[in-house]
């Protein structure tokens, strides 16, 4: 795979950005709305924005079993906020038909940083990645809340609201991140990506 084909799902979200980054280190980073666009890609980000939006319009465009099914047969995706969610095989806080691709052998909860806590900002030490720390950003972030023996965690976080939970993990082809890489202009979580993207 000498330039891989990483897909970044436009259902909704900030999907320009990702592009932009993954375009910067040397992948193709079509937009995928289709089946068709899915299978044409070699690896896919999911990104943050609303996952009840991003979910209801995958089912709408029928997007979600292509979805599923890519995951189940070892396709790296990598979810960034909304996109965790999306990845998330169980939810905490989050409407009872809230549907997910999962395959993420996490439960995740939405919203999860308080409800008046919109946004914030922090260092974060990430194991595979060299110091400095990340900057992350969270928007209304989820965390996750239970890890099954298959996941890694790669990055926890302690604050007010949370004492060493979880915010970013990593399960064979598949990472998660409470947090928004793309608007740092950080690139090194996506370069952590195209390494899973290329090795698998
Ligand atoms: N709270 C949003 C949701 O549940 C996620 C926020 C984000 O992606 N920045 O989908």
């Amino acid at each position: 795979m000498v330039t891989p084909r990483v897909g970044v799902l436009a259902l909704q979200g900030d999907v320009r950005e990702h592009q932009r980054i993954l375009t910067d280190l040397g992948a193709h980073a079509p937009r995928v709305r289709t089946p068709d666009d899915l299978a044409a890609v070699d690896a896919l980000v999911i990104p943050g924005g609303e996952s009840t939006t991003i979910a209801r319009l995958a089912v709408a465009l029928d997007m979600l079993e292509p979805l599923t099914t890519a995951v189940r047969s070892g396709m790296p995706v990598y979810g960034s906020c909304a996109g965790m969610i999306l990845l998330a095989d169980r939810l905490v806080d989050a409407p009872p038909d809230q549907v997910t691709v999962g395959g993420l052998h996490v439960t995740v909860r939405r919203n999860a940083f308080g409800r008046q806590v919109h946004s914030f900002e922090a260092d974060l030490d990430v194991a595979g990645i060299s110091p400095p720390p990340v900057r992350a950003v969270f928007i209304r972030a989820p965390w996750v809340e239970t890890v099954e023996p298959d996941v890694a965690v790669l990055a926890r976080i302690s604050g007010p609201d949370a004492d060493g939970t979880i915010v970013a993990v990593e399960q064979g082809p598949l990472l998660a991140t409470s947090f928004h890489p793309e608007l740092t202009g950080d690139v090194r979580m996506h370069r952590h990506f195209l390494r899973l993207v290329r090795s698998a």
